[in-house]
């Protein structure tokens, strides 16, 4: 299988005063369609850097990223917009939900951006996440677990070929954080790469793969 992310040599260093940190320190990793891969590592090891960098919300200091297929390492940001928008769906701790509008109107903001409309298959979409039903209750009036679905239905409205999720069940009970699971699982099945941040060992264990960062290097697996 054609790998959908790729990263060669990979190195993000920033400055701070006089002081190089160097975040990311030629990391190579290779992630094919279809994979549940879990990132781990300490505070400050690099594991947001290395999202970021391949959810193209920053540019890599040096080496290279290839995302499907393409070489971004090097694009401007005007062109990393539609690189994100046609490749990426975000998912964070936090949901990012806006509090007073309804599940649906908060699905449906990402292709507001994208100047698309909706479809058939936002029925789909709904069931895809068990929120057929509730889509106009308010996300202020909802509990954690549907806040993430909300979110994971928002991720996936412009057909993303990759779901990066930053510590997506920090938030959420263990039943909650198990159905998150099982809809990575089943977006998983349909060939999307699943990119997941956390400190959830629970979760890690049932990834795929486990990619663990320490000082801006990946740790070789034992
Ligand atoms: P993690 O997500 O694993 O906690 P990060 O990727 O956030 O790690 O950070 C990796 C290292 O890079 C840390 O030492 C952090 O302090 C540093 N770092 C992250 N972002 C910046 C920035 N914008 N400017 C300077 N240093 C940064
Ligand atoms: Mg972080």
């Amino acid at each position: 299988m054609e790998n959908i992310i790729e990263t060669f040599d990979l190195k993000k260093y920033y400055t701070r005063g006089s002081e190089t940190v160097k975040a990311l320190d030629g990391v190579n990793i290779n992630i094919e369609p279809g994979e549940i891969v879990a990132i781990v590592g300490p505070s400050g090891s690099g594991k947001t850097t290395f999202m970021n960098l391949i959810g193209c919300l920053d540019s890599p200091t040096s080496g290279s990223l290839n995302i499907a297929g393409k070489d971004i390492s090097s694009l401007k940001e005007s062109q990393l917009v539609s690189i994100r928008r046609e490749n990426i769906g975000f998912i964070f701790q936090k949901f990012h939900l806006i509090p007073t509008l309804t599940i649906k109107e908060n699905i449906e903001l990402p292709l507001i951006f994208a100047k698309k409309t909706i479809n058939g298959d936002f029925d789909k979409l709904l069931e895809k996440v068990n929120l057929k039903g509730k889509e106009n209750h308010r996300a202020n009036m909802i509990n954690g677990g549907d806040k993430q679905m909300t979110a994971i239905a928002r991720a996936l409205v412009n057909k993303p070929k990759i779901i990066i999720a930053d510590e997506p069940t920090g938030k959420l009970e263990a039943k909650e954080a198990d159905m998150v699971l099982g809809i990575f699982r089943e977006l998983a099945q349909d060939g999307l790469a699943i990119i997941i941040a956390t400190h959830d060992l629970n979760l890690a264990e049932k990834s795929d793969r486990i990619i663990h960062l320490q000082d801006g290097k990946v740790v070789p697996n034992e």
